[in-house]
Parts: structure tokens; C-alpha cells; sequence
């Protein structure tokens, strides 16, 4: 397959009929026993109810629009012409692979070209693009590049710093350990001073 999926998914274009909320608390049930417990033992008879409930709450991103966010924008007429930048917007998400948590925070900067965001607008984005099932490398690919057409910037950076669950559980990592990933586009992807700007004042503080 060489067809590139498409950035957002939606659950109302996926090609299978979405299961009812009866039949995911069945899955649950399914798995509890398959975990070996017993799911009509009283500990656990409102947890497949509950884990539905989780599950709306950390894949909410589906059924939003990152895009939208950024459409209601402020004219900058001063002309502004550095970065705009957020640090330390926390975050949240669940490995494509386990559906395992990992969290941590997103540093997010960009170009305006005459246009800017209201600033928790960028934090909604890095929410709506967590809140899915995801790798940490698409989830900072995705935001960045809903920044930049979305906001129609010049240029877009981000670091993000996660610890994965599954890792550290599975003692991949050792305790402690973080992921870094980040994304350069336009004026941050072609000037290197601007790049090095932007990752000092990311740096971690200790
Ligand atoms: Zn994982």
C-alpha cells in the first residue's frame, strides 16, 4: 500500500460500522475474562460501563476538527515578526500499539504570517491530536503540520517529552526514561539560528 492516510480519521468515515456501547461493554467483559478474573464478581460489574466511559473521554479527539480551532484567528497589524511560543503544554495520549498511556509535555512555537491564534487554541490542538490512538512521532507530525496550514504560518516548531507506559512497564526503558521527538517546518526548518532559538528556550529546566 503507497496511499498515505489521510491526517485526520473520523470515525464516521472509517469503512466499519461503529459498535454500539452495549457491544463495547461486551468486549470488556471479554477481555476481563480472558484476563483471567471473573467480570460478574461485584468489584467488577461496573467496570466495563466504566472503561466505555474512559474510552469516550481519552479518544474525544476523533470527533474534533483541529483545523476549526484555528480558524478564528486575531489580525497581528503591529507586524510581529518572531515566534510565538508555549511551553510545557501537558499532555496526554495512548500508544497505537498497547493503548497504553504516555504523557508528558509539548513545546510549541510558530511564524505568524499576519494571523494569530488565540493561545489556548494551540493547547486545544495538541489535545484533539492526543486524544486518539497514536505514536508520539505521528502525534507531533500531526500537530505541527495542523499549525501550520491551519494558521497558515510561516513556520512551526515543536519538541514533545513523553514517559510511555508501556515502556517502563514492560521494562524497555529504565525508570525514569523519556521520549523526545520534534517537527521543524518552513522558516524553523531552514534556519538553523531560529531552530536554536527555539531549543534553548525549550530546554529542559531542571
Ligand atoms: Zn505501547
Amino acid at each position: 500500500m503507497t496511499t498515505k492516510q489521510p491526517l485526520a480519521t473520523n470515525l464516521a468515515t472509517l469503512p466499519t460500522r461503529r459498535p454500539t456501547r452495549a457491544e463495547a461493554e461486551d468486549a470488556v467483559r471479554t477481555l476481563l475474562a480472558w484476563a483471567g478474573d471473573d467480570p460478574s464478581r461485584p468489584g467488577l460489574l461496573q467496570t466495563p460501563e466504566r472503561v466505555a466511559d474512559a474510552f469516550g473521554e481519552y479518544f474525544s479527539g476523533y470527533k474534533a476538527d483541529a483545523r476549526a480551532e484555528l480558524t478564528a484567528t486575531f489580525d497581528e497589524p503591529q507586524g510581529y515578526d518572531d515566534f510565538v511560543l508555549l511551553t510545557d503544554i501537558a499532555f496526554e495520549s495512548h500508544c497505537e500499539h498497547h493503548i497504553a498511556p504516555f504523557f508528558g509535555v509539548a513545546h510549541v512555537a510558530y511564524i505568524p504570517d499576519g494571523r494569530i491564534a488565540g493561545l489556548s487554541k494551540i493547547a486545544r490542538v495538541v489535545d484533539i491530536y492526543a486524544r486518539r490512538l497514536q505514536t508520539q512521532e505521528t502525534l507531533t507530525g500531526e500537530i505541527a503540520s495542523a499549525i501550520e496550514q491551519g494558521l497558515g504560518a510561516k513556520g512551526v516548531a515543536i519538541i514533545m517529552r513523553a514517559r510511555h507506559h508501556c515502556m517502563a512497564a514492560r521494562g524497555v526503558h529504565p525508570p525514569g526514561g523519556m521520549t523526545h521527538t520534534s517537527r521543524f517546518l518552513g522558516e524553523f526548518s531552514a534556519n538553523a539560528n531560529l531552530r536554536d532559538r527555539f531549543v534553548a528556550m525549550t530546554r529542559e529546566r531542571t
